[in-house]
Order: C-alpha cells, then structure tokens, then sequence
C-alpha cells in the first residue's frame, strides 16, 4: 500500500508540473499569431476559445491522459492558434448552409421547404435593409395594417373570401381553434389525428388551443353519421385535416369536404380544412391527382381553410387562413392573432409569390411548381449532359457506372403521399461496392451535396437542383468517383436513406 501510495504521489506530482508548464494565456494572446486571429474574430471570443483550450490541455495533464509529449505537443503556439482558428470559423460559418438538394423532393421540409422566386428573393433584400410602411398608411398619415399587403391579392385568388397570414400553417389552426372553439368541442376523424413530420400533432394542438376533441369514426373509417351523432350544444366546430404524409388503403374511408360542409351548415356549426400542402392551382394536369386547390375546398362547403405558405403554394414559410369573413374576424380579434403574427421580411416574400400567381405566371416564376412541372424528359436530358461531362473528365471506366434510369421524384413537404412525379434519375453504381462512402463524401462536402441510396446504388435527381448548379455538381460527383476507385475489403454497410 505504501509504496503503491507514494508512486501514486510522484505520479500526481509530475502531472502537476507538466499542467504548471503550459503557457500563459495572457502570455498567448500577445502573439503575432493569436493578435491576427483576435483581429479576425474579435478579441474576447480568441482568448475564451484559448482559455477552453489549455483548460483541457490542463485537465488531461492532471488526470494523466496526456502523455508529456501530447501535452508539449498540442501545447505550442502554431499548435494552439490553428486549433483556436478553426474552433471560432466553426462557430461564426453560415448556418444553416445553403446544400444541393439532388434527392428530388421538392418541398424537402429538412432542406427548408420551398426556394423563393427571384423578385420574392430580392423584395426580401430590400425590405431587411430598410424602414416600411408595414403598420402605416401612408395615404393617412396613420397607423395601418401589416395584413392590408396580402389582403388584395388573396381576395384575387379567392374572391368573396377573407384572409388572414400568421408565421405558420400550426400558428394558422391553433388560432382558428382558440378562437372558434376554446371551451367547446372539436370534432375530428380519429383517421385525421395524425403527426406531421414529427412535431406537429393534431391532438396536441387541439390540446392547447383549449378546444376539447372529440373523436369520431375509426382509424380507418368515419362516416358522416358518426360526425352527426357526434354534434350537439357543446360543439364549436367540425375540423377536417389533410391526411398529408401517410395513405390508409384497403377497407378505408373517409367522409368527404362536401358531405362534411352540409353537415355543417345544418348544424350551425363552421367546418375548418386544415389542408397543409396549400395548392392554389390545379395539379392534376402534372399527375398529382389527388392534391385538392384551395379554392375548390371553399366551393365545396369549407367554411375556412388553413394552409402553409412554403409547401406547394412555394412561398416562404406562413400559414394562410382564407374563408367566411366573420369567422375570419374572430381570429384576428384573438390575443393569439398578434402572438403568432407574419413578420416583414415573409410578407414580403409571400406578396411576391402571390403576385406571380395573380398574373399567372406561377409555373414559371415560383420555383417549387416550376420544378414539379419539369417533364422526365428535359430532366433526363440534363442528366446525360451531366453523365457525359463527368465521363469525359474522370479516369477510363467511370463512364460505365453512370447511367441514366427511370425513377419518381415527389413533392414532399408532408403533401401527398402519392404526390409522385416520374422522373429521370442519374444512377451511379459504386466501384467499391459502397455507395454508402460516396453518399458521404457528397454530404461532407463543399458545397454538401444530398442525394438517395437504394438497393447500393446512388441515386441523383435534378428535378430538384437548381438553374446553375450543374457544374459545382459535376465537380463534386467526379470527386467523389475518383476517392470511390478501389475496391475496399470492409463492406460498409448504410441503410438507405429516402427522405
Ligand atoms: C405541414 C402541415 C401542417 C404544419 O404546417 P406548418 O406550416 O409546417 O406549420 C399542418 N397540417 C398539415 C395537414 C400539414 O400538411
């Protein structure tokens, strides 16, 4: 024990004297080197990021996981002032960083949903740079209205409607449940309590708008008699919610907006439609058949509609109400109104994505319906152009791993399950027998590229990368087939991935 004990000390005491070693932070931070990077990121977050690191190279000293060499080692000045560079450009880099969204989902809810249009994207420049006449009416001199920006446009695209924006689709039914039906009964399908992409679920919204729910029907069926059976004194509305990410097929049925909107109106009561994906227009001319327009849902006996502003619609993210106009009123009269209310930089964008639509010119100016109409054939002709050019340009025997197939693109966006596009993909097979490692090394780098393993192939669709991204794509595709040439021993295996 003793001896145990007393090598122990002397142990404890050569760690204390390496830790006692290390270099003076102030010491440090005087350096031509560490006064360079104080003049690039700023003085205070140099010597905190210094301090975090001869910290650590302290408590390794003392504890003994770092040798004396490791210690002297990561300890000296070049050592410590690349470590404390690269800590604070990790830090202050863009984030989130703008990717090349090659997966062919179209409104990809973790890539940011919808790109906006150019005048969208320039009307937002200008509105962050400068003052508004957001709450001003300039024609007065007085307060004005921040919605009184959207209102004309929305009564174009819905005539006889009144409207209401709010920061989100989630912001857009909470309100119309607080204010429709806080104390009272909201009657929902239990086919309609669902979880939209992981955060957003009908129950717990009903649950903290106060309104109570009121189950009706099956999982997978609900007819109009349960909704019936169901109504009474205590009823504030009806809510009927886009089934959106998932399909019950089989022995299933659901009732429908028409059915749903008489029996609304003969109970007094108002039927809201939360239909997320928000088309404005007709898709089924591109194959998404069963995407309904917003407007039809109000023709059809919805009394409100809610909807996102950033899926099919293409806009910024926003939650857009439209229907009866004293409904309307009830919500905007809410406290809940102002706490989720648009802010400038989105009506702006929004404005500019409803403009297109007003003049028509959607399917050429909103880039999400821009994408969704691209034909399989112009995107197949773009992928051989690309196959080629990076055929040319790689070692002999890549050109035979590329090749052009069939494959669907989809809208994503928690819109339609069944809301494919056929489409024409760019397969690359690996040399290695590991797509999983190119996958990686297009996702690792600069700028990431995100594409689709199935079945151990790469999958790359450019329905989905923009105008003038070709190029960066093939550098970074060929980079990626020149470090997969040789075959590896150890099969990495990566499930696949599909989102
Ligand atoms: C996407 C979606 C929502 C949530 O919309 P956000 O704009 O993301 O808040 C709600 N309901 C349905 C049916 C949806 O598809």
């Amino acid at each position: 024990m003793q001896t145990r004990g007393s090598r122990k000390t002397s142990k404890d005491r050569e760690n204390a004297a390496l830790a006692r070693s290390l270099p003076a932070v102030g010491r440090l931070l005087g350096s031509r080197a560490f006064r360079r990077l104080a003049a690039e990121h700023g003085p205070a977050l140099v010597a905190d990021l210094l301090r975090d690191e001869i910290g650590a190279l302290r408590r390794g000293a003392l504890a003994g996981t770092l040798s004396g060499r490791e210690v002297r080692e990561a300890a000296r000045e070049g050592a410590l002032a690349a470590r404390v560079g690269e800590a604070a450009r990790r830090l202050l880099a863009p984030s989130p960083r703008a990717v090349i969204n090659a997966t062919g989902v179209v409104a990809h809810t973790n890539l940011g949903r919808s790109v906006l249009s150019a005048a969208a994207a320039a009307r937002v420049a200008e509105a962050a740079t400068g003052y508004l006449d957001l709450e001003y009416d300039l024609a007065r001199g007085a307060r004005g209205s921040r919605h009184a920006h959207l209102e004309p446009l929305l009564e174009r695209l819905f005539p006889g409607q009144a409207s209401l924006a709010v920061h989100n689709n989630a912001g857009a039914i909470l309100l119309a449940l607080r204010a429709l039906a806080r104390g009272r009964e909201a009657v929902v399908s239990r086919g309609e309590l669902v979880e939209i992409g992981g955060s957003f679920r009908v129950p717990d919204i009903l649950a903290v708008s106060g309104a109570r729910l009121r189950e009706v029907g099956t999982t997978n069926r609900t007819r109009v008699s349960d909704y019936e059976a169901a109504i009474g004194p205590r009823t504030g509305l009806i809510l009927k919610v886009h089934q959106s990410n998932f399909r019950i097929v089989g022995f299933a049925g659901e009732a429908s907006v028409p059915e749903l909107g008489a029996v609304a109106r003969k109970a007094g009561v108002p039927l809201v439609v939360d239909w997320g994906s928000g088309d404005l227009v007709d898709l089924a001319p591109l194959g998404i058949a069963d995407e309904i327009p917003v407007r039809r849902l109000l023709d059809q006996g919805a009394d409100l509609v809610t909807f996102s502003g950033d899926k099919l619609l293409g806009g910024p993210q926003a939650g857009v109400v439209v229907g009866r106009a004293d409904l309307v009123e009830r919500l905007r009269r809410d406290p809940m109104a102002r706490v989720c209310r648009l802010d400038r930089l989105l009506i702006c964008a929004l404005r500019e994505t409803l403009a297109s639509y007003v003049r028509g010119r959607h399917f050429e100016e909103v880039p999400t319906l821009r994408m969704l109409a691209l034909g399989a054939d112009e995107i197949g002709r773009r992928a051989e152009r690309l196959r080629r050019r990076i055929a040319r340009a790689a070692p002999p025997g890549v050109a035979a791993r590329l090749r052009i197939e069939d494959g669907v693109s989809r809208t994503g966006g928690g819109s339609s399950p069944l809301g494919e596009r056929p489409t024409r993909l760019l397969v690359v097979e690996s040399a290695a027998g590991d797509a999983g490692t190119m996958e990686r090394a297009l996702r690792l780098g600069d700028p990431p590229v995100l594409a689709r393993i199935r079945e151990g192939r790469l999958l790359l669709d450019l329905r989905t990368v923009l105008k003038g991204q070709d190029e960066t794509l093939a550098e970074r595709l060929a980079a990626a087939l020149a470090s997969d040439q040789t075959p590896k021993r150890k099969l990495m295996t990566s499930p696949s991935r599909t989102t």
